[in-house]
């Protein structure tokens, strides 16, 4: 058995509804400005080198700026100013087809992607967020991430899994069992390295060797899950 680990944004919407990350992009520099004073103009570019020296803007804020994360994430969650992916129906379909778990693993703040995966109705496909929060505000790339990551799987499939007979309830011993879903290539590295399965989902962007699967978008996974699954 497989348990199915998704990356939220554009994963599971795709590169097809990049105005939906660049919605709360807009936020995030209107925080940055906010925090930092100054034009528009610079606080992107403060944005930018966060998000280089520290992997994400919010680790910058929390590091440079004293930023409470959960003020961050409630000032740009605020929904009239955001927009979310479109209904995906056949996405529902795709994923309530994958036998095995599925849980979403997001360097965002659960509220974020819950609120999307009920505008594209795939919500109840999914078994639970795997959020921000819950590795103590330190994401993806850091290997600390995919530790939490695993402990959570430990603890909360069996407990999940205990309700459903037949079903095989502990964590796979072979961590190949866990698929990881990703758009970003700097955060599949990590999962490669534990012997997670890793599938990038972007077609933008050369595969290197190590990656396992490649596809352009979500609903591709239907062309490799014969391969995948087995
Ligand atoms: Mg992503």
């Amino acid at each position: 058995m497989k348990v199915w680990l998704f990356d939220y944004d554009l994963t599971l919407y795709g590169d097809e509804e990049r105005y939906v990350i660049n919605s709360l992009d807009h936020r995030i520099s209107l925080f940055v400005q906010k925090t930092v004073g100054g034009d528009f103009e610079s606080a992107h570019r403060i944005r930018t080198d966060y998000l280089e020296k520290f992997g994400t803007t919010l680790a910058g804020l929390m590091a440079m700026n004293g930023t409470d994360p959960d003020e961050f994430f409630d000032f740009i969650h605020e929904p009239e100013y955001l927009t979310y992916p479109k209904n995906a129906p056949e996405k529902l379909a795709l994923l309530q087809g994958l036998q095995g778990p599925r849980y979403v693993f997001t360097n965002g703040r659960h509220d974020w992607s819950e609120a999307g995966m009920a505008h594209m109705g795939i919500a109840p496909a999914i078994d639970g967020v795997f959020d921000l929060k819950m590795m103590d505000w330190v994401g993806k790339p850091h290997e600390s991430a995919y530790e939490k990551m695993e402990r959570w799987l430990a603890r909360v499939w069996p407990e999940r899994c205990g309700a459903m007979p037949g079903w095989e309830c502990s964590m796979p011993a072979n961590k190949r069992d866990i698929v990881l879903l990703e758009d970003s290539l700097r955060n599949l590295e990590p999962a490669h390295r534990r012997g997670w399965t890793t599938v990038l989902v972007n077609p933008n962007v050369e595969a290197p060797a190590w990656v396992d699967f490649h596809i352009p978008h979500l609903m591709n996974l239907r062309d490799i899950l014969p391969v995948v699954s087995s």
